[in-house]
């Protein structure tokens, strides 16, 4: 991609009205726009890093047999008082249709997923199966200052699971366990995640939220250090020891919750009459669980996490581009460079714009964060040369123009 023809531009003014460190960068960096409190439009370059978190969920998801849909955000009134959630989910947002038919819009799918899943699911034999969208979520949040991690309209990934009984879901509870921690390894979280035991509710004990810490994070967790786990504040209180281990001094830490998987068991099923026919031929109620995750929130804890006074600092996997070339005023030369990097499938971002000082260049490839810097100039070319630096890195690198593509290759 040629910076100089790129859609949105990097700003120099911190906003006004944000807050949030997460938002004033990437809002600055040209990653989103906000549109109002807790509603940002996604730019080109930040479209890319949310679609390769979306993608990298999706492998998993599918990877633990989901099987992808996508289901409505527009939800009529009349499922959510079937489970009495229309007067008691206080972040719905409500609207009126012209056939004065009242609607919720979709914060949470529980609703659409049990009764479309009773259609298809009829005996044991159909069982487990597990159903995945990954859909824009709206909820009235009271407080939208964080952020793309407190959106009033966010991303969310949000898996169901249905079983003939309690153990089969325990066995698919600990397998989509694992692959959240995947999901968390493969975008750079994984040192940072602790596994968080939360309230239960009826069903079970406990559920559990994968929380993620930073400075800034809303939410507080106390940590095993022997068990890398966790509790959260709402079961400290009843649960003052890590319940692994029984060790009595947790250490207090701010965190953000990046996902949480929840044992619904029947919570659902019974009111939308979801039954299946065991092998004697008998009506039981299916169990279910429930896998939720936030990709457009991990894209703003990812730049709380990783950034420095000049910017965010990209993790490989979900930079926007592996490389940000740089051209000072060479571009004949660069131009070359630029379409055999594209050639050999670097994903490159190009900066080619004329009358850009480099100071000015410089800055913006901090702040935009791509993991590899190149920069091309008169003086390395003066020796067939071009400079490498790892952002967030101190070294340089000097590298023979014909051998550049090799070497970002082997990285
Ligand atoms: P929180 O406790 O932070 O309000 P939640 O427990 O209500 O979140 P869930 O309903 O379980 O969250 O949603 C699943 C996932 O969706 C969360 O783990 C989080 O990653 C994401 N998420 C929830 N609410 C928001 C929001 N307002 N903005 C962005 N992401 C969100
Ligand atoms: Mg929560």
């Amino acid at each position: 991609m040629r910076q100089s023809k790129l859609f949105a531009k990097t700003i120099k003014e911190v906003p006004k009205d944000e807050a949030s460190l997460n938002a004033q960068l990437l809002i600055r960096a040209g990653f989103i726009d906000k549109l109002a409190a807790g509603v940002y439009t996604f730019l080109p370059l930040g479209l890319r890093v949310h679609n390769k978190i979306i993608n990298i969920i999706r492998e998993e998801m599918d990877a633990i047999d989901g099987q992808e849909i996508l289901m409505p955000a527009l939800i009529p009134k009349e499922s959510w008082q079937a489970t009495n959630r229309w007067d008691n989910f206080d972040a719905l947002f409500k609207l009126g249709g012209a056939d004065k038919k009242e609607y919720g819009l979709g914060a949470t799918h529980e609703e659409v997923i049990t009764p479309l899943a009773k259609k298809f699911i009829f005996s044991y034999k159909e069982l487990p199966t597990a159903i995945y969208q990954i859909q824009t979520k709206f909820r009235n949040e009271p407080r939208a200052k964080a952020g793309l991690i407190r959106g009033r309209e966010f991303s969310m990934k949000d898996l169901y699971s249905f079983h003939t009984d309690e153990a089969d879901l325990e066995k698919y509870y600990k397998v989509a366990q694992e692959a959240y921690f995947k999901i968390f390894s493969r975008l750079g979280l994984a040192d940072l995640t602790y596994l968080t035991y939360s309230s239960g509710g009826a069903f079970s004990k406990y559920s559990h939220e994968f929380q993620t810490l930073t400075k800034t994070g809303e939410d507080l967790i106390y940590i095993c250090s022997k068990c890398r786990l966790a509790v959260n504040k709402e079961i400290i209180k009843e649960q003052s020891a890590c319940p692994e281990c029984g060790k009595k001094d947790l250490k207090e830490e701010k965190a953000v919750e990046v996902g949480n998987i929840f044992k619904l068991g029947t919570r659902f099923s019974k009111p939308f009459d979801m039954q299946y026919m065991d092998e004697k031929g008998e009506k039981k109620d299916v169990i279910m669980g429930c896998y939720g995750m936030g990709p457009s929130r991990i894209m703003g804890t990812i730049v709380e996490v990783y950034n420095d006074k000049n910017g965010v600092i990209w993790p490989e996997e979900i930079a926007p581009f592996a490389v940000h070339l740089i051209s000072l005023n060479k571009n004949d030369e660069a131009n070359k460079i630029y379409e055999e990097m594209e050639k050999a499938g670097i994903e490159v971002l190009y900066d080619d714009r004329e009358e850009v000082s480099a100071g000015e260049k410089f800055a913006n490839a901090d702040l935009i964060g791509c993991p590899t810097r190149v920069v091309i100039s008169e003086k390395t070319l003066a020796k067939k040369e071009a400079e490498i630096k790892r952002r967030g890195g101190k070294e340089f690198k000097m590298v023979k123009v014909d051998q550049l593509v090799k070497s970002l290759l082997a990285r």
